[in-house]
């Protein structure tokens, strides 16, 4: 765990999560008096928080800093996508804090779905959430609904660009190491490359993902996680060009590793890639049929 940094006035808090996150842990945060991602009731979480006898529990000192004043006002409660290791404690911790709680607007019925929760209000791309001075941006591609969240002040300059904020919490955007699933039916790559695109170029100082540490150097690993996009695709086309008939046939020829255990998610991000290729017309109508029936349902 990264010490906390004095520059920043973004809390990272690691929650773990029974899914197959990265790590097993996916970061809370608390930026500017917004909870972002509770993906469950813990300790840490209640006293970065300030709620449920802080004071007692010493197996967060790491992660809730040096605040011992009975921890931080919430203003605001958002996700920044609504799949299951993201969204546990959001309830929880809306009745805990009584802070309000905010989802896209584009995205209300999903977020209910996941969290059992009407939200108190909603935000678009560019708004303020609730309250807060934290921006949403909208970053669809992981997952339809993602948004990552602006926080102005969380690097360590000060000037006037996308987002009015020079850190980013960016969710299942971006990872330090490794790449993050972008996969069918919900994943979408065209979105994901124009998300990541469009924060590389919006230039923040530092990225805060959903899971593992901070990014420090966001143009070169958004550069990294397009090129190794783009590396799968042509190993996707590849294997349709070479005779891959079907979905198997791709996923087999496009991977060399044994896939014990992922398979179904390399499958759904050969689907993902065959979608991109197939809505650029860069492979034949047949692959339409050939993927149909992967590309319906939540
Ligand atoms: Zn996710």
């Amino acid at each position: 765990m990264a010490a906390p940094d004095p520059d920043s006035p973004i809390e990272r808090v690691e929650i773990p999560v029974d899914t197959r996150a990265p790590g097993g842990t996916t970061n809370a945060y608390l930026a500017a008096g917004l909870l972002v991602d509770p993906a469950a009731r813990t300790g840490a979480l209640d006293a970065a928080v300030g709620v449920g006898g802080a004071g007692d529990d010493e197996t967060g000192d790491d992660e809730t800093g040096d605040d011992e004043t009975g921890g931080t006002a919430i203003d605001a409660i958002a996700v920044t996508h609504t799949h299951p290791d993201h969204v546990g404690a959001v309830a929880e911790y809306a009745d805990l804090t009584g802070a309000p709680v905010f989802a896209h607007a584009a995205h209300v019925d999903r977020f209910v779905a996941a969290t059992g929760l009407e939200p108190d209000g909603t935000y678009r791309d560019g708004d303020r959430v609730g309250d807060t001075t934290v921006r949403a941006v909208e970053t669809s591609g992981h997952a339809s609904d993602h948004v990552a969240f602006a926080v102005a002040g969380g690097g360590a300059r000060d000037d006037e660009r996308e987002g009015g904020g020079r850190a980013l919490l960016c969710g299942d955007l971006a990872v330090a190491e490794g790449s993050v699933v972008v996969g069918a039916p919900d994943g979408d790559l065209r979105e994901y490359l124009d998300s990541l695109e469009r924060v590389r170029e919006a230039r923040y100082d530092r990225l805060h993902p959903g899971h593992g540490p901070a990014i420090d150097d966001p143009e070169a690993v958004c550069r990294r996680l397009i090129d190794h996009r783009l590396d799968r695709e042509r190993a996707v086309l590849d294997a349709v060009e070479a005779g891959a008939s079907d979905v198997e046939g791709a996923v087999d020829a496009a991977y060399e590793k044994d896939l014990t255990g992922v398979a179904d998610l390399a499958r759904a991000t050969v689907v993902a890639h065959l979608e991109k290729l197939l809505a650029e017309g860069r492979i034949g109508r047949e692959w339409a049929a050939r993927i149909d029936g992967e590309t319906t349902g939540e």
